[in-house]
């Protein structure tokens, strides 16, 4: 078993409205060199929360964070001009709180961030620590 002691957040940093899914974000992450979808899960537009890579293996999400976390992103985090906004759907947000607190139960010991505390971005687009800091 891998010591997870983070969960983090992302958003894929596509448009608002825009359908995509776990084929989608694991042919970009190919693309970019990378074995497979680099997150664990991905929250689908109408809530849907689909597995991306195995808990058990790394993910690839944020540097230097990889080995001890688990990456969970929603589809979304742009507005229509392509300028950083929290897109989540009612669906999408519900969906999030379900998973992290899921997460929260299998893996006590692990806070819960926001890539952009990590990283020079504005991924996920909203302060995730703050908003789950009570989970
Ligand atoms: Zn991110």
């Amino acid at each position: 078993m891998r010591k997870i002691d983070m969960i983090i957040v992302h958003c894929t940093a596509t448009r608002e409205g825009g359908y995509f899914n776990t084929a989608d974000v694991d042919r970009w992450h190919r693309e970019r060199g990378f074995k497979e979808i680099g997150y664990h899960y991905l929250i689908g537009l109408g809530g849907e929360i689909w597995k991306g890579r195995d808990e058990e293996i790394p993910g690839a999400h944020t540097k230097g964070y990889n080995s001890h976390s688990i990456g969970v992103c929603y589809v979304g985090g742009l507005d229509t001009k392509n300028r950083p906004r929290d897109t989540r759907t009612v669906a999408q947000k519900a969906s999030l709180l379900k998973l992290l607190k899921e997460l929260k139960k299998r893996y006590p010991a692990a806070t819960i961030h926001g890539h952009k505390e990590f990283a020079a971005k504005d991924c996920p687009c909203f302060d995730a620590k703050e908003e789950y800091k009570d989970l």
